[in-house]
């Protein structure tokens, strides 16, 4: 039987970064997949396929939209290709996974192929092709999430489909209802939307992405609205079936009346769950939470203290950056080192255009903390970078201090600011204040002016450009 320091159960972000952590720190380590390619659900149908095909949307829209108004006149009717276009997704997946494949290699992991289930705390048999069982002083279940549904729908997995569905659509929706305004739905809608769909956004809270900052809900309401998607908030869906190739989607609104919604697709994009089917955690007598989650000490330790868990399956963000981060402060404690990870740190992005970005604390958290905060925020369409390149939605707002001054979050909507985000990450990471971002030069002309300009207003009203 083959004995290793450390094996990882799943090798989404958080399994496959811990695991180049551990060899890179001298740890015998092997990593176990059920699926047979590596990278868990943000590789293969999550982050990059769902990017991949918001490009892909992005380019066509463009075109369609927005050339003629630069001076580019294509001649003839632009088409879609969508088989293309899912295939060209599909290369830049298999292309990344790959890129998995070689860093296993790289790093002298062994790769196994099928489900890992605990024997005991210290043996894991692996039915796959090949089963096998492996002997390991520690284990990581990095065993990530799956997509939730409500208790009355029914997925066919055609037409009542959830995010893995909509990644490889044959065709376009005509009519797509999207239940759930968080992030996958708005990002995949976006995508169908561009596409020619008609899209209905049915959201049972009063806001779309509830868990950001009130301000950055309602200006990307706002904008998705100006981009046609009908946006149903503060609706309770109760019912959604299938009559032929039509869906049925019934609600009742604000005011308790029903309504009823009729599309060809709905995506159910109502959130995800942690996912510990097979695993046979209680063979290993790990403990989980009432929610399903697997228990974790501040150390992402279980109550069994050889076996840690990272990523979707523990509390917290279901973020591809936050079970990386956690996948390095598992293999770093095992080693004996004292990593450390700032939570509140860790960005928040919704790709869709203008993209959303968010660090720190929101406004309403800032108030329920009963913390005095002042504010400034800047519009992107005063910058000269934007009316260039027509992406005229959106602002940055900084939320600082109002004694010392130190930056306490940082909330975008506009053109590139799932990248611009970085540079609030490292300010806050070192405590700047606002008038630290304030008096450090942009490059000129740059979206990231309006960081610096959102630092002046929240400094006392010395915005230059507005
Ligand atoms: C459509 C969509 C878009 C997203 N976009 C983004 C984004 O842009 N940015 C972002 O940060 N996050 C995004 N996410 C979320 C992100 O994908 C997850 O947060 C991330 O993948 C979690 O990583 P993980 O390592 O915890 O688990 P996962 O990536 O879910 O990987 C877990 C792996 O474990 C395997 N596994 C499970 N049980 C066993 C077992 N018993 N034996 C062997 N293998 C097992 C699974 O097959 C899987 O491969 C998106 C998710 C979706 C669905």
């Amino acid at each position: 039987m083959n004995s290793y320091d450390v094996a990882i159960i799943g090798s989404g972000p958080g399994g496959y970064v811990a695991a180049i952590r551990c060899a890179q720190l001298g740890m015998k380590t092997a990593i176990i997949e059920k699926y047979s390619t590596l990278g868990g659900t943000c590789l293969n149908v999550g982050c990059i396929p769902s990017k991949a095909l918001l490009d892909s949307s992005h380019h066509y829209e463009d075109a369609v939209k927005h050339f003629e108004e630069h001076g580019i006149d294509i001649p003839g009717e632009i088409k879609i290709n969508l088989e293309k276009m899912i295939s060209r997704k599909q290369a830049v997946v298999d292309q990344t996974t790959g890129g998995i494949d070689f860093l296993m290699k790289k790093n002298k992991i062994d790769v196994y192929v099928g489900i890992g289930s605990f024997k005991d705390a210290t043996h894991i048999s692996i039915v796959g092709e090949e089963s096998t069982e492996i002997e390991a002083k520690h284990t990581i279940i990095a065993t990530g999430s799956k997509p939730s549904t409500l208790p009355f729908i029914k997925l066919d997995k055609e037409r009542i489909i959830t995010s893995t569905e909509a990644l490889k659509l044959k065709e376009i929706p005509k009519h797509l209802i999207v239940i759930g305004g968080g992030v996958i739905g708005l990002e995949l809608g976006q995508v169908y939307k561009r596409l020619g769909a008609e899209v209905s956004v049915v959201e049972y809270m009063d806001r779309i992405v509830p868990t950001m900052d009130a301000g950055v809900s309602k200006e990307l309401n706002k904008v998705l609205k100006k981009q046609k998607f009908k946006m149903n908030l503060s609706h309770k869906v109760k019912s959604v079936e299938r009559k032929g190739d039509e869906v049925i989607v019934k609600a009742d609104n604000k005011k308790g009346e029903e309504v009823t919604f009729t599309g060809d697709y709905c995506l159910v994009a109502v959130g995800r769950h942690a996912y510990t089917d097979g695993l046979n955690a209680e063979a290993a007598g790990v403990k989980l939470t009432d929610r399903g989650l697997v228990d974790v000490n501040e150390h992402l330790q279980t109550n069994v203290p050889n076996i840690y868990a990272i990523g979707d399956v523990i509390k917290g963000a279901m973020l591809a950056h936050k079970a990386e981060e956690e996948g390095t402060f598992v293999a770093e404690t095992i080693a004996g080192q004292k990593p450390h990870i700032d939570y509140n740190l860790i960005p928040g992005v919704v790709y869709t255009w203008p993209e959303v970005a968010a660090v720190g604390k929101t406004e309403e958290q800032l108030k329920e903390a009963g913390v005095a905060y002042k504010v400034g925020q800047f519009p992107m369409r005063a910058l000269g970078r934007s009316r260039a390149s027509m992406d005229l939605d959106g602002f940055v707002k900084v939320l600082a201090d109002k004694t010392t001054d130190e930056i306490l979050g940082v909330h975008m909507v506009g053109a590139r600011a799932a990248d611009m985000i970085a540079e609030a990450v490292v300010a806050m990471e070192y405590r700047a204040s606002a008038e630290d971002i304030s008096r450090m030069s942009h490059a000129h002309p740059t979206f990231t002016e309006a960081i610096k300009e959102a630092a002046l207003a929240a400094t006392g009203d010395r915005a230059l450009h507005i």
